[in-house]
């Protein structure tokens, strides 16, 4: 059997799977703030170019990747798949267990595959300057990347706990061309207000993005950018599960379990949106969605409509929430730090299609030094916790005799996280679970914004 499985540059995918036009309940509208209508593409287009907008609602079930965005695609795609022999012979597991490597990209992510279309359109559209929030400043790099390809100007707001963390990452964004502050900062009225009240914030993604809009709000020039949750994002991000589905089939496979992380949701969408298409029609499949315990949005949030920041700049959103008052505790796998979910993954999660669970941080640091020390890629704390859910469900099939074959994406290398792996083996690190009471008051927090009807 092949350890990796490869695919000619010409088998990638030349178009994005969007779910929509295939969920059997249908998706609740994106609310104005401030009249609690529906969202109109004229409510969107001060900060986002046309063709995301309408990608953001399309019934169409294929969308052409544009040929300059294949071209640049081919910078670090396909990906490869991997198998994971040494972990399946550690684990002693009769399960095949298979990795899609996201890492591979030029910012150690999967990001770019999202950061480029979105750097495209805006360009096409006459944009000149896109600006963003970033948590632990993978999505910043891969924004910083992908505008620099194609000469746009990039400023990133970067939530301050990892500015002050993950000192290179803020010089990778600067490489690449862009430039970054520490969020909040003194550069907008949303930074400058939430400094009054807490000089001392940490910073969160829901501040973060206010930040961002505001900035992208108050500029003809300039666009706005999100590395997560919305519809679009988790489109262009189908290129990954679609690429696994056709390098497990030259095995002759198709996965009894397909995992990835959640943070808003969009590498988890990638690897699983193209297989949750197939049990749609039938297959049998578990799709599972893995969150930290600290900030369990999927788990413990209620689905409801939630502003996507704290400034409540955005449209409400119909996903699963811990409130958008609620700031995570400092945890390491930064990029899971956010209150909200994607959209289309919470309609998934309620129309039980897929599948959600929470692990501690020692947990799942446990798990990457295992892979680590097998398969030898030193993974992202946000992917960790996928490796964590293929082990223990590798460990479930060794308990049950089955021969099961399970996914994950990797979504991402962790070598600007070894300061995290360092406190990992000092003992330093913290497990933190969410007290009820304090689930309770971010969520009383949003207690008057619309109810969304619970569908099946
Ligand atoms: C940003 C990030 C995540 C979380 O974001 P999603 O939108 O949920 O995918 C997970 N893994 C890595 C490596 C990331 O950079």
């Amino acid at each position: 059997m092949q350890q990796k499985i490869l695919l000619e540059e010409r088998e990638m995918p030349t178009a994005y799977y969007n779910i929509l036009p295939d969920l059997p309940d249908p998706m609740a509208p994106p609310l104005h703030p401030g009249t609690g209508k529906p969202v109109g593409p004229e409510d969107l287009a001060a900060i986002f170019p046309m063709e995301l907008i309408k990608q953001e609602v399309s019934q169409e079930r294929y969308i052409d990747i544009p040929e300059e965005v294949q071209r640049l695609y081919r910078l670090y795609r396909p990906t490869p798949l991997m198998r994971a022999f040494a972990l399946e012979k550690v684990l002693d597991t009769p399960a095949e267990i298979y990795y899609k490597y996201e890492g591979v990209s030029p910012a150690g992510s999967h990001k770019p595959n999202t950061a480029i279309p979105q750097a495209y359109y805006n360009k096409q559209a006459g944009i000149k300057r896109l600006a963003t929030e970033t948590g632990a400043g993978q999505w910043g790099s891969s924004l910083a990347f992908a505008c620099g390809l194609f000469g746009l100007e990039c400023k990133v707001y970067m939530v301050k706990v990892s500015y002050d963390q993950k000192p290179y990452r803020r010089s990778m964004i600067r490489t690449w061309g862009a430039e970054v502050v520490s969020s909040p900062s003194r550069d907008t009225a949303a930074g400058r207000a939430v400094l009054a009240e807490h000089p001392d914030s940490p910073g969160s993604l829901g501040i973060a993005i206010s930040e961002a809009v505001e900035d992208a709000a108050g500029r003809e020039d300039t666009n706005y950018s999100l590395g997560s949750v919305l519809n679009h994002v988790l489109l262009h991000q189908t290129v990954i599960g679609q690429e696994a589905m056709v390098q497990l089939a030259k095995v002759d496979r198709f996965p009894d379990i397909v995992i990835g992380c959640v943070g808003g949701g969009s590498n988890f969408g990638g690897i699983a949106i193209p297989f949750v298409r197939e049990k749609i029609k039938g297959k049998k499949l578990r799709a599972i969605a893995v969150e930290p315990a600290s900030c369990p949005t999927l788990t413990r949030g209620e689905y409801r409509y939630d502003f996507g920041d704290i400034a409540k700049m955005t449209p409400l959103l119909p996903m699963h929430t811990l409130g958008h008052t609620f700031v995570p505790p400092s945890i390491h796998a930064g990029g899971l730090r956010y209150h909200g979910m994607a959209p289309i993954i919470s309609r998934l999660l309620m129309s039980n299609l897929i599948e959600a669970r929470a692990y501690m941080q020692n947990d799942i640091f446990q798990a990457a030094v295992l892979f680590a020390r097998n398969e030898g890629i030193i993974p992202a704390p946000e992917s960790s916790h996928a490796i964590k859910a293929a082990i223990d469900e590798a460990l479930v099939a060794k308990k049950e005799g089955k021969k099961k074959v399970i996914l994950f994406n990797l979504s991402g290398h962790g070598h600007f996280d070894m300061g995290a792996y360092d406190a990992y083996f000092a003992g330093r690190l913290e497990d933190h679970e969410m007290h009820p009471d304090d689930i309770k008051a971010a969520l009383a927090d949003i207690k008057d914004l619309p109810v969304l009807e619970p569908v099946a």
